[in-house]
């Protein structure tokens, strides 16, 4: 029989692994059980691996195995310079596979490899970053002339689980694994069931580093089992969770019973606010990139678009004629803007928001899959305008190429419209008055607010959201304080 798919062999990457397994004590490993679960590429839908499912037991030994690092390895004890050089070292083997990385992470994922390659970059930048920033490390110290010395002994909490995303994972897993490796913290990492491929190079990446064995553990599988039973394993004192809002509900509500530490990454439906003084070229080009870069699959999307009236139709006009203009195809293909959505369930759930959206708001670009994509996750850039705030594509996270576009009157009704959802991640703010800008900006319920800028970041600020998009803040010093414990000690003088 003769398939038809979008997928050519070319596209295939040379000397794809199709057998995915944990990483325990420094060994790949099966399951206990020898379960194991299908990974499909997201541009053909067909299975291209199989990937080893964890268990309770799988996850009891990769945490025996961080604990024993943890409590006779080196590594918690090394001079923080010291596990610098080696954090050095991971950023320096992930540069230098960051070809191979971006191919595989695009064949798993569905991402444009022009972007997954800049990933990977960044996924090498968070190492470096946590190592200047471990080095320079300060501490608290007090005196009470004549009566006590006080100071603040940090110590790394014990093993880290760490449970990632399928959107961007190789360099979210870097988010979480270079901080907690730079604390001196040993870690199990549960990365999504949707996109094991790029994780499987980490074991290579560490070791080849110098990473001591036992101190990175990887257990793949399905949150609902290898995911819960890391939440519940009593001897990981802290999760630090990025995905969607109602598992980290479901995550809290298990943690609490053990009182862990938590960093919550959340949902978001982040707004972009155009003022009608704005520079429209700039507006326009970043609030193209905010929603549809990454294809959509983007946590801080700007996915609800807030325009003043005074150049609403004007802007609506431009950003259709703009989106229809994206060019979506093969992930591989350096061309492609918008590649594959992740999976044929998520690829379901976005066009479900695409014929609910439809009877709630006036459809001006994309709409469904597009005509030379006849198979794979294809969605074309959709832009829905006149979209009201009571409705479920303004309010809910579609994670897709999709945006919501609504006008606004004045600057009250727009940090109206701003607010009236759940969630807090990003913001958005578009004008050329400067006070306006901040005002705005520090109305805005958001973790984060770009003023005249799209999503870049500095590695030193904090990174977190409110609201239903979180708990807790990472970035700089605040990772280093979230995997780690600060003792007070007063000595008597
Ligand atoms: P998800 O919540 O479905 O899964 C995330 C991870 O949790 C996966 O590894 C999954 O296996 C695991 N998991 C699922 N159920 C679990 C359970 N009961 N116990 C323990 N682990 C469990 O999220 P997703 O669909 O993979 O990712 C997309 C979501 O992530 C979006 O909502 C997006 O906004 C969010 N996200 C947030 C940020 C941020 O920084 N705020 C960044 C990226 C993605």
């Amino acid at each position: 029989t003769t398939t038809t798919t979008p997928v050519e062999p070319a596209e295939v990457p040379a000397g794809l692994p199709t057998r995915l397994r944990h990483f325990i004590d420094g060994r790949h490993v099966d399951s206990l059980d020898g379960a194991t679960f299908e990974v499909c590429a997201p541009a053909s839908n067909l299975p291209y691996a199989t990937a080893a499912a964890g268990k309770a037991a799988d996850v009891a030994a990769a945490v025996a195995a961080a604990r024993r690092a943890f409590t006779t390895g080196p590594w918690p004890h090394l001079p923080a310079r010291e596990r610098a050089v080696v954090l050095n070292r991971i950023a320096d083997e992930v540069e230098r596979r960051d070809a191979r990385l971006a191919e595989l992470e695009t064949f798993d994922t569905g991402l444009p490899i022009t972007q997954a390659l800049g990933q990977a970059q960044r996924a090498a930048e968070n190492f470096r970053f946590f190592a200047d920033l471990i080095v320079g490390q300060t501490d608290e110290a007090y005196q009470v002339p004549g009566r006590q010395l006080n100071y603040v002994h940090r110590r790394p909490v014990g093993v880290a689980g760490l449970i990632t995303p399928w959107n961007t994972p190789f360099m979210l897993e870097s988010w979480k694994l270079a901080p907690a490796l730079a604390a001196g913290c040993t870690v199990v990492l549960k990365p999504a069931e949707f996109t094991p491929l790029s994780a499987s190079l980490w074991a290579d990446i560490l070791t080849e580093a110098g990473l001591p064995q036992g101190v990175f553990n990887l257990v793949g599988g399905i949150g609902e089992e290898a995911g819960a039973a890391l939440v519940e394993h009593p001897e990981v004192p802290l999760i630090s969770f990025t995905g969607e809002t109602t598992t980290g509900r479901t995550i809290f509500a298990a943690a609490a019973r053990h009182l862990k530490g938590l960093s919550m990454e959340l949902g978001g439906k982040s707004p972009v606010i155009v003022f009608a003084d704005a520079d429209l070229d700039d507006a326009i080009d970043a609030a193209l990139f905010g929603v549809f870069s990454l294809n959509g699959e983007r946590c801080t999307a700007g996915s609800r678009i807030l325009v003043e009236r005074g150049v609403y139709e004007e802007f609506v006009e431009r950003f259709a004629a703009r989106a229809e203009r994206i060019v979506v195809g093969s992930p591989a293909d350096p061309a492609t803007e918008v590649g594959a959505l992740v999976h044929p369930e998520h690829y379901e759930r976005v066009l479900a928001y695409v014929e609910v959206g439809r009877t709630e708001a006036r459809l001006v670009a994309g709409g469904g899959r597009p005509a030379h994509l006849p198979t794979g996750n294809y969605l074309a850039p959709t832009v829905f305008c006149d979209v009201p705030a009571d409705a479920r594509i303004f309010r809910e996270e579609i994670f897709g190429p999709v945006v919501a576009l609504t006008p606004f009157d004045d600057e009250e009704h727009a940090v109206e419209l701003a607010n009236a959802v759940d969630y807090g991640l990003a913001g958005y703010v578009w004008t050329n008055d400067i006070r306006r800008a901040h005002r705005v900006a520090h109305r805005v319920e958001s973790g984060m607010v770009w003023i005249n800028s799209h999503n870049v970041r500095d590695l030193r600020t904090p990174f977190g959201g409110i609201k239903a998009s979180g708990l807790g803040h990472e970035g700089g010093h605040r990772s280093i304080d979230f995997y780690t414990t600060q003792q007070a000690v007063h000595v008597a003088m």
